[in-house]
């Protein structure tokens, strides 16, 4: 199923957002993992993809597998194409299409100091106008309600997803946000430029200060000074913050909800407890 006829027949939409683990061995250390997530019964699950490394029999593509045939949930896969080339990304695409995955949220992926970027794709635009050309995906991308840390104002950046759509992505998710009303301006901006596809907004319960600080500094997203002195309150205390960072992101979620947003994508860090308690909170609203 294609995940944009989801948007046709349900609103909200809720899905999640997973990594495969690091080690392939462990691939089955995961199945505890979605077995919660399951029972949430999300409308899709995407499922990241290393923006390097080997693309033959990868473990983002292994995951979506088991989602689609053990699980019964339409996987969407991310693939990254900054560092690939056609030759490789076609390799992906085979592999998709012999695992009977439909849906691709195609992205440029980070720049990576590591890797000389190849010179077939520069932009997520390009990889979905290929993918459009070559075969019959659902295609996605992502949105930055703050616009991405490369562009240079979120006019520029709002051009640059227009391109996007036009390309062929079909739905968009957004990056993590913690400031509703950056979201609704974004969304108001994205509707003047003719952008007409579903937007989920992309909520990240926060339930450890560190690791959300380094994903900020990565992401660009803006701290509310109310939410940081939450995040400064209760980081040495576990128990608290996990709390208070799950009730923050249920607040955030009911407010989306009552603005009608399309969709909710959870970012659930591979933890379906966290996920479990957001979605006892707004059961009945969804
Ligand atoms: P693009 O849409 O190509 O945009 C990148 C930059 O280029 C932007 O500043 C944009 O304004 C600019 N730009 C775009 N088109 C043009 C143009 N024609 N001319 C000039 N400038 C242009 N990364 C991973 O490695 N793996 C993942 O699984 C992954 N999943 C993600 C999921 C979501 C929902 C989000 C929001 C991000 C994810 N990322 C992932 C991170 C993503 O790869 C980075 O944010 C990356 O830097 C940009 O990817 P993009 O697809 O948005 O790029």
């Amino acid at each position: 199923m294609k995940i944009t006829s989801l948007f046709e027949e349900k609103k909200p939409v809720l899905s999640f957002e997973i990594f495969p683990p690091k080690k392939e061995s462990t691939l089955k250390n995961i199945e505890g993992t979605l077995d919660e997530l399951s029972r949430l019964k999300p409308d899709f699950v995407s499922v990241t993809f290393g923006a390097g490394g080997t693309l033959a029999n990868n473990a983002t593509v292994q995951l979506a597998k088991k989602i689609k045939e053990q699980y019964k949930i339409e996987p969407l896969v991310h693939v990254t194409c900054l560092n690939y080339s056609k030759e490789e990304i076609d390799i992906v695409l085979k592999e998709l299409k012999e695992n009977s995955i439909e849906n691709i949220l195609a992205l440029r992926g980070d720049r990576n100091p590591e890797m000389l970027p190849k010179d077939d794709f520069k932009y997520a635009s390009d990889l979905i106008q290929y993918i459009k050309e070559t075969s019959d995906f659902g295609l996605s991308g992502a949105c930055y309600p703050e616009k991405h840390l490369e562009s240079v104002s979120v006019a520029d950046d709002l051009i640059h997803l227009k391109k996007k759509v036009d390309a062929g992505a079909k739905h968009l998710i957004s990056q993590l946000f913690f400031d509703n009303d950056l979201f609704y301006s974004f969304y108001e901006k994205s509707q003047i430029v003719g952008i007409n596809v579903p937007i989920e907004a992309g909520i990240i319960p926060v339930t450890n200060k560190k690791q959300i600080e380094r994903m900020i500094s990565m992401c660009g997203a803006t701290l509310p000074s109310k939410f940081s002195k939450v995040l400064q309150k209760y980081e040495d205390n576990p128990e608290a913050l996990m709390d208070a960072g799950i009730a923050y992101a249920v607040n955030q979620i009911v407010d989306l909800l009552a603005h009608d947003v399309a969709g909710i994508h959870i970012y659930t860090m591979n933890n379906p407890m966290i996920a479990k308690k957001i979605c006892e909170s707004i059961k009945n609203l969804i």
